[in-house]
């Protein structure tokens, strides 16, 4: 087991395998995507297995591949087969957009790939078109459609809640009450300097402004699901609801398929309970999704020992910080750290 110097057990490896995308979310990405990394300063497969089976003997047992977004990475089928063929290594996960999944949600499936969360922010066609700059929710849509389809579950879908993006939340818990996917709304976070420039939008990043905490959220679906006659949303157990590895507080409405949950890293922040590290997909080792502080995992990986790499995940350990304090920005975007 891995602790860090706070004495939290830390077993759980976000990796992120490109900072490219076949989407521009607004508040991911500008217009004309980012800068993209040169090919030789991006890990390759092989070494990021050569990490990831270091990081499983010193206590990592859950892994998640995210990006960018990871289907549009050649190869990534087989290299999730060789991950979960790492002795020790507990269950692997895949976040993606979800547009690719018609062609590989079989693939994935077979290859040992052992949850899917989809990252969905609208269920209206324009709006979706609009959040994610071109993109055509039917394509989203047949890829949950297809993840359900060959046997994920549980399937979540994360609704990122911008306010000036101006969602139907209570669509998506119409969604949860027909269908097997629980619904999770995320506050949006102070990543990157982002500007959202939709809707005449504002520009400039993350503002205050644009931050609905999930108690607005949870009131407002509340009442809108009880002007048609649905819901209350009731806490699920002990809200810590379908299994995941994460901070998600969960609720059902009646009768519903799937259910809501809302994560709120800024409104109820859950540093004290936070179990995990991030590989960029440059190789840099993140202790903290809001902590530019990085460990050059690459250099060790091409010139060093196994030795080295034990080294830097155990001082990555030790300067985890207690908390994010209510940072805001970071100087590399979402889909540069891995989301
Ligand atoms: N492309 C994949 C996808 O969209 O699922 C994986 C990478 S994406 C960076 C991972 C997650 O980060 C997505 O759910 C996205 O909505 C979320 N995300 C990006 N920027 C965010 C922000 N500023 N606040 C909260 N979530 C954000
Ligand atoms: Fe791409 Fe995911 Fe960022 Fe959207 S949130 S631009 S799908 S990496």
């Amino acid at each position: 087991m891995a602790h860090d110097s706070h004495g939290r057990t830390i077993d759980y490896l976000r990796i992120s395998v490109t900072d490219r995308c076949n989407l521009r979310c607004v508040y991911c990405m500008p217009p004309e995507g980012v800068e993209w990394k040169p090919p030789e300063s991006i890990l390759t497969f092989e070494e990021i297995e050569h990490f990831a089976s270091i990081a499983v003997e010193q206590g990592i047992s859950k892994i998640r591949i995210t990006g960018g977004e990871p289907l549009v990475r050649k190869g990534l089928v087989e290299h999730i087969r060789r991950l979960k063929a790492i002795t020790g290594l507990e269950a692997i996960a895949l976040t993606t957009n979800a547009t690719l999944l018609p062609q590989y949600a079989e693939a994935l499936r077979n290859a040992g790939l052992s949850r899917i969360n989809i990252s969905l922010d609208s269920l209206d066609p324009d709006v979706f078109a609009t959040i994610t700059r071109g993109g055509r929710l039917a394509d989203a849509l047949a890829g949950l459609d297809a993840a359900l389809a060959v046997g994920f579950h549980p399937v979540k879908l994360n609704v990122v809640v911008v306010r000036s993006l101006e969602q139907d939340l209570a669509a998506f818990a119409r969604l949860a009450i027909d269908r097997p996917v629980h619904v999770r709304f995320i506050e949006y976070m102070p990543v990157g300097d982002a500007p959202l420039s939709v809707r005449g939008g504002h520009g400039g990043g993350w503002t205050e402004a644009d931050h609905v905490p999930a108690s607005e959220i949870l009131t407002a679906l509340d009442s809108a699901l009880g002007a048609e006659g649905l819901g209350p949303l009731q806490p699920v157990g002990d809200g810590s609801g379908p299994e995941g590895w994460g901070p998600a507080r969960y609720f059902t409405i009646a009768g519903a398929a799937g259910t809501i949950g809302v994560i709120s890293p800024l409104s109820r922040h859950f540093c004290g309970a936070c179990n995990r590290l991030r590989l960029t997909a440059d190789g840099r080792l993140r202790p903290c999704l809001f902590s530019d502080r990085e460990f050059d995992v690459r250099t060790a990986l091409r010139d060093g020992t196994d030795e080295d790499i034990e080294a830097i995940i155990s001082a990555a350990l030790n300067e985890k910080p207690e908390t994010h304090e209510q940072r805001r920005g970071t100087s590399r975007r979402m889909s540069q750290i891995g989301g």
